[in-house]
């Protein structure tokens, strides 16, 4: 018989249909046995009756058997209506079971809100964990966000390229994983923090409009918000001020979160200067909500303008505040080149908060050497540091690289913004630990010495 989605049961009263699921609870009353299933489209209950062919199964099924189950869908008599629950008003009429794998009983309990459960336990069975109602929710509606920005991004020429994992270093201001290369012994790769330098090589490849789907990896220290990967909506885009990409990037995630049922406390969004920020918040990321809008989960957005472009380093001397990559605004572009005012150059940078969260941020970059060379100079890399270090980009903006500029969002960020979850790992389908440790599998993980010897490389005993 062909299989019927649970949540298309209630177009089928009065026929038999077979479905296909999970035992959600199974409740045992002697004469009679109740059960909810589950399957991806929702949850029903089914019964079965006295006299049933299936009683003998029904009595050995327990919570959390994958099972299919031929049944008569029969509407509830009045009085047994639960109007507020999915198909409160039916229920179905177990005529056969059919175990297809049976379950252990799982070590915590999956029907109810399991952000309790120990963290390592979650993570060692987090396929269960993911079967709960709240993190198939968020993790649905995380598809649903990226699905949505897509279709955006499609709808105005945007082009999906993907970018190398194993690459380079770029300069995101964070550590890098290294991953040692076989084929060359002693060299190794840097996983990317970003895909920053690909995407504005894309920009001079001639794209125009590029956006990605994109992991970072950053070996930073784990926080709430932060783990070891995030996936970052990244795009970039030619010929475009700074208005051009904000209005953009605004257009889309009012399109994306009101088309999800979301209120955004105003559009369009606040525009702050870094320092009015600071003044104001003592942050550059803050929260605009009243009590109240926190309750009724209001998302407000701003974005953060003006901010500087270098700040001190501990030795004295200055760093990128973004990225190196990033342009100052159109006036202070002279001062760069002449190495004149580096504490009142502001970058063409612009973040986006929401609740509390930095949900992106981006910038119009250098597009031409002069000014990428600046940069460094401003930094004080020599010649040959710049050429050993940005050498490529440098090549390519001789090579007819046009003006361009872009933004990443950070998908998770703007997840927990949208469920109202505190935590990164209740928005990620594999997280790691906070002592940095897989979901399910077990790493990090020792080398075998065959791989260590295949690589070239001895490990140091630490204690
Ligand atoms: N690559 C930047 C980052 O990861 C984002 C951007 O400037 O587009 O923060």
């Amino acid at each position: 018989m062909e299989r019927i989605l649970i949540g298309e049961l209630s177009k089928h009263v009065g026929e038999t249909v077979s479905i296909s699921g999970w035992v959600d609870v199974r409740r045992d009353q002697g004469k009679m046995v109740f059960f909810d299933f589950r399957d991806r489209s929702g949850k029903v209950q089914g019964v079965v009756l006295p006299a049933s062919a299936a009683m003998d199964i029904a009595k050995e099924v327990r919570n959390e058997y994958v099972v299919s189950v031929v049944g008569k869908v029969n509407k509830r008599p009045e009085k047994n209506i639960v109007a507020d629950r999915q198909n409160g008003d039916i229920e179905l009429e177990i005529l056969q079971i059919t175990v297809l794998n049976e379950s252990e009983v799982p070590p915590f309990d999956i029907t109810t809100d399991t952000s309790v459960v120990d963290e390592n336990v979650r993570a060692e069975y987090r396929y269960l964990d993911l079967r709960s109602e709240r993190m198939q929710k968020n993790m649905r509606l995380r598809s649903e966000f990226i699905h949505r920005c897509r279709d955006f991004l499609y709808g105005k020429d945007f082009v999906e390229i993907e970018t190398p994992l194993l690459t380079e270093s770029t300069p995101e201001g964070s550590r890098d994983f290294v991953v040692p290369s076989r084929l060359n012994p002693g060299k190794f790769y840097a996983l990317p923090q970003s895909p920053q330098q690909y995407k504005q090589l894309l920009m001079t490849a001639g794209f125009e409009r590029y956006f990605q789907v994109a992991r970072a990896i950053r070996d930073e220290d784990l926080r709430a918000d932060r783990g070891f990967e995030h996936t970052q909506l990244d795009l970039e885009m030619s010929f475009a001020s700074m208005d051009d990409v904000m209005s953009t990037v605004e257009e889309m995630i009012t399109t994306v979160v009101e088309s999800l049922g979301y209120t955004i406390k105003q559009k369009p969004f606040p525009r702050i200067s870094y320092k009015d920020a600071m003044e104001t918040y003592g942050a550059d990321k803050f929260d605009m909500r009243t009590p109240e809008e926190k309750e009724k989960g209001i998302l407000a957005y701003a974005w953060v303008v003006n901010f500087p472009m270098f700040e001190k380093t501990d030795e004295g001397g200055w760093t990128f505040t973004h990225n190196p990559f990033s342009m100052p605004i159109p006036e202070h572009v002279d001062w760069l080149l002449k190495g004149e005012n580096i504490d009142q150059i502001i970058a063409a940078q612009y973040d986006i908060v929401c609740n509390g969260f930095e949900s992106g941020g981006g910038s119009i970059r250098a597009h031409k050497p002069e000014i990428l060379e600046a940069v460094y100079r401003v930094m004080g890399h020599s010649k040959e540091d710049l050429e050993e270090r940005v050498g490529h980009m440098l090549k390519a903006f001789k090579l007819g690289t046009p003006p361009h500029g872009g933004l990443a969002l950070g998908v998770e960020r703007n997840m927990m913004n949208l469920t109202g979850e505190s935590y990164l790992r209740e928005v990620q389908a594999f997280p790691m630990t906070r002592g940095g440790q897989t979901a399910v599998m077990n790493a990090p993980k020792p080398l075998s010495d065959k791989q260590l010897k295949e690589l070239g490389l001895k490990v140091d005993k630490k204690d």
